[in-house]
């Protein structure tokens, strides 16, 4: 892989919510799950009604996130638009809650 230098730079995280952190909070659906590799935290993705996981980029830059529901272990950078791999792969906190 190559291109990202942001990957080297990914923590180790807690993800900080079983689900979306914001889908929770107003009770909304999400289609897939998107964990930051930065701070831990929790968002849906782009198919989702929220897309909460790009939501977090532009709010924070923090740049990469792994895919979570189910715990897929691939990696994707925000700001280089491509895949990337990550050193590890994040547990699940699990279960994740769903609506459907
Ligand atoms: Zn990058
Ligand atoms: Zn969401
Ligand atoms: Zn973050």
């Amino acid at each position: 892989m190559s291109g990202c230098k942001h990957v080297a730079s990914v923590r180790s995280v807690t993800p900080r919510t079983l689900g979306c952190e914001e889908c929770l909070e107003i009770g909304q659906e999400w289609v897939h799950l998107r964990l930051c590799r930065e701070c831990g935290h929790v968002g849906c993705c782009d198919q989702s009604i929220g897309k909460h996981a790009t939501a977090h980029f532009h709010a924070t830059r923090h740049p990469i996130i792994e895919g979570y529901d189910p715990p897929e272990g691939w990696g994707w950078c925000y700001l280089d638009e491509i895949m990337v791999e990550l050193p590890d792969q994040t547990p699940q906190r699990g279960p994740i809650p769903h609506y459907y």
